[in-house]
């Protein structure tokens, strides 16, 4: 769906994206990860047709974003960081002109508006003057106006940013929602919206693409933590000679084993330590989170 090859953009002289390259498949959910001035909004204004490159190339659906744009946002949804609504105008006013401006068929604009409306959850909204909403249904009436035209692609820049939690938590609802028919592209600096919401994690630093993995992977992990009571000495020896154990670190009680390639070493710790009638704590994978992974990405 979205392909990126060597995307570089510089503001003057400073080098806001520096050779990004990645790829997305239809119906992934995918979160441009990273801290502020990072480049997510910049990958997402290339990506949208806003912006020009200073070189390299991202193709949308097989077509090229900078040999044509028009044709390209006509296959994609776009919510911008502050999405340009009109206070003044009603919910239902606002869509119908957001329909008309994106080309939606007259005959198709009843239903196109109909399920808009129905996925974000603003029918009872609709007569309402947008100034008068709360942000987090301002929010849903900017994810409307990007669903008008059934986008296969659905690029949103940090959609949940001043919202309070409660609006947070129905904002990304909705999103698991879309993505039901959509591939879905978003932005944020919020690690758990990506563990909630994301198959893949696209982690931005300095312009420079530190991280593309899926979650699924990033969760699993071959390592294993034993944490003893009163472990006796010669623990971390007797782990070492475990069959497929690549590395033993001891730390007071807790001691974390590497296995050799995908071996499993649960069966064979969890034996050991009945035969030395060790008392066991804990026996778990280690698992780095997010956090940890985006701590060790911006401190390198
Ligand atoms: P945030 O999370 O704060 O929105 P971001 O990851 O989206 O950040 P960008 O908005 O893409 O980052 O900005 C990347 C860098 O480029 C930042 O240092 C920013 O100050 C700079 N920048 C962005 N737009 C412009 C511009 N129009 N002119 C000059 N510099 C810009």
């Amino acid at each position: 769906m979205i392909s990126v090859k060597h995307l570089s953009k510089a503001y003057g002289d400073l080098q806001a994206l520096d050779k990004v390259s990645f790829e997305i498949g239809s119906g992934e959910i995918v979160g441009l990860l990273g801290p502020n001035g990072a480049g997510k909004s910049t990958v997402i204004k290339l990506l949208t047709g806003f912006l020009q490159p200073d070189s390299g190339t991202a193709d949308i659906g097989g077509v090229s974003v900078m040999a044509d744009p028009i044709a390209v946002q006509a296959q994609i949804g776009y919510l911008p960081e502050n999405a340009p609504l009109y206070p003044e105008l009603t919910v239902i006013d606002y869509l119908q002109m957001m329909a008309d401006l994106r080309g939606v068929p007259p005959n198709q604009q009843r239903d196109s508006l109909a399920d808009a409306v129905y996925a974000t959850g603003l029918e009872k909204r609709i007569n309402q003057r947008i100034g008068e909403l709360s942000k987090g249904f301002r929010q849903r009436v900017g994810i409307a106006q990007a669903i008008l035209h059934r986008p296969k692609l659905l690029i949103l820049d940090e959609p949940t940013v001043g919202l309070d939690p409660s609006q947070i938590i129905e904002i990304r609802q909705l999103i698991k929602r879309l993505a039901e028919h959509s591939t879905i592209l978003f932005s944020t600096h919020i690690l758990p919206e990506v563990e909630t919401l994301c198959d893949r994690v696209l982690m931005l630093m300095n312009g420079q693409l530190r991280l593309d993995a899926k979650l699924a992977d990033l969760a699993h992990s071959t390592d294993l933590v034993l944490v003893l009571d009163s472990p006796p000495t010669d623990v971390e020896s007797s782990l070492a000679k475990l069959p497929s154990v690549a590395a033993v670190v001891a730390e007071e009680n807790t001691f974390t084993l590497t296995a050799e390639g995908e071996a499993d070493l649960a069966p064979a710790v969890f034996e050991c330590a009945i035969q030395q009638k060790w008392q066991v704590r804990e026996l778990r994978p280690d698992v780095r989170s997010l956090e940890t992974i985006f701590n060790e990405v911006i401190n390198t």
